[in-house]
């Protein structure tokens, strides 16, 4: 029978062409280590692989299987800098943090390519972002976004796309104008993931699926995780469920809010097909942003959502194919294979959360939407921290991220109220 993930509506694309995914057993019995960790997505696992490689004794578990989260079934866009443009980051908080954070995203981006190619993980890279304007008033904004990324930050690879550049690239006429980002790409990220969990074991980490935290805790000097099968008593721990947390501890989850975001993907459209000759992934100025790319085999892998509703979608394909529709019409007809959704964690200002929540317990997730490079980076700035050194992770615990308004009983009534105000704004 094929697996279904627990947490995650949908089987993707990916389950089925990651190659051999490697189960862990769970925990059975108690375990010591340096540093537990709780979730086994590209945070964690990252976390794990660059702890173990330093010599760490490490224990992580999962609830589910790696991957059954975001990490597994995500639109495998890299992006450039932090969600939010630099400029924008320039205006809220000066020049020199919003440079610092682009940087560190800049090195993110580098790590996860540097990572996989070193520890010879398949991720099917390829290269190129377009974002592309849904409305005529936004081409501006996207040309002065270009000048500003090559004069002002020194990033020469963002070019302005006019509205018949962006025709072409797309194979759409539905857009204005945009820009195309050359130094960031697009990759396969189950196989990263079942990578990154390769890495961690050999190098001498315990990975656990299946094994549930229920409480976490301080005893005395020491972090105590309960498990229904075991407790796992540690120097340190790190949280790392993102949006998949469930009140398991209360700080992240106040902090860390889950949106369902759905991903469709077609057959392959073949080698005549006129959608993204180059290969490039698409992200557009819509609030409720649609994401969308060609797979190796020349799938439309297909993102987004349409309305905010309180409930998944019935029938992912069919949402999917709606907005397909809109971009593509002559692809109105093209069988959709799979159908899969996963919850991304946002925060207020859509900047990542990172917090020590109890003594010697650090959380870090709400990437936003732009998690693939950041969440991997930050299980090594995760290791970095551990050995002493704690100023890169810094960077993210000085943003003081709010709390969402409303508690967590009213949270998701206020923010499913915005949402669909965006939503609606969008159209108009
Ligand atoms: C549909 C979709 C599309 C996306 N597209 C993009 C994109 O194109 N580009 C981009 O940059 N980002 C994208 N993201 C976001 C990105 O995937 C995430 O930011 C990133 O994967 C977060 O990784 P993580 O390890 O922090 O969390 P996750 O991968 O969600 O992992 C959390 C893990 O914690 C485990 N867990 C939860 N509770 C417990 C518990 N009590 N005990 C043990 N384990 C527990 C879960 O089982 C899960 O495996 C997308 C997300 C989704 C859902």
């Amino acid at each position: 029978m094929t697996y279904q993930s627990p947490i995650s509506p949908g089987r993707s694309w990916y389950e089925d062409t990651a190659g051999p995914r490697p189960e862990y057993a769970p925990l059975d019995g108690d375990r010591t280590a340096d540093v537990a960790i709780v979730g086994g997505g590209f945070t964690g696992l990252s976390a794990a692989a660059h702890l173990a490689k330093a010599g760490v004794n490490v224990v992580l578990i999962d609830a589910h299987r790696f991957g059954d989260g975001a990490s597994g079934r995500n639109g495998g866009q890299l992006g450039t800098g932090q969600r939010g443009s630099l400029d924008e980051m320039e205006a809220a908080w000066g020049w020199e943090r919003a440079k610092a954070l682009f940087d560190i995203a800049e090195e993110a981006k580098a790590h996860v390519l540097e990572f996989a190619r070193v520890n010879a993980i398949g991720i099917d890279f390829v290269p190129g972002q377009l974002s592309v304007a849904h409305k005529k008033r936004y081409v501006e904004d996207y040309r002065k976004y270009a000048d500003y990324m090559r004069e002002r930050a020194g990033y020469p690879h963002v070019t302005f796309m006019d509205r018949e550049e962006t025709a072409w690239r797309l194979g759409s006429s539905r857009y204005h104008g945009g820009v195309r980002d050359a130094g960031t790409g697009h990759i396969h990220p189950l196989k990263l993931t079942i990578g990154t969990a390769r890495v961690a074991a050999e190098a001498g980490a315990t990975l656990h699926e299946k094994t549930a935290a229920t409480r976490i805790e301080n005893r005395g000097a020491k972090v105590a995780i309960t498990t229904p099968t075991g407790r796992i008593t540690a120097d340190k721990a790190l949280i790392a469920t993102n949006a998949y947390n469930a009140g398991l501890e209360k700080e992240s989850s106040s902090h860390i809010m889950p949106i369902g975001s759905f991903i469709g993907a077609t057959v392959p459209l073949g080698a005549d097909s006129p959608v993204l000759p180059g290969g490039e992934s698409v992200d557009d100025s819509r609030f409720v942003v649609r994401y969308f790319r060609k797979s190796v085999d020349g799938r439309l892998l297909f993102g987004g959502r349409e309305i905010y509703a309180v409930t998944d979608p019935k029938d992912i394909p069919a949402a999917i194919r709606r907005q397909i529709v809109e971009i593509y019409p002559a692809l109105k007809d093209v069988e959709i294979t799979h159908g899969w959704g996963g919850y991304v964690g946002i925060t207020v200002p859509r900047k990542p959360f990172v917090r020590e929540v109890m003594p010697n317990v650090i959380s870090a997730g709400g990437y936003s939407g732009h998690g693939v490079m950041l969440s991997n980076f930050m299980g090594k700035l995760y290791a970095e921290t551990v050995a002493g050194n704690r100023d890169r992770l810094k960077l993210f615990e000085e943003l003081k991220i709010p709390a969402f308004p409303g508690g967590q009983r009213f949270r998701s009534v206020l923010l499913f109220l915005a949402l669909n105000w965006y939503a609606l704004r969008d159209r108009i």
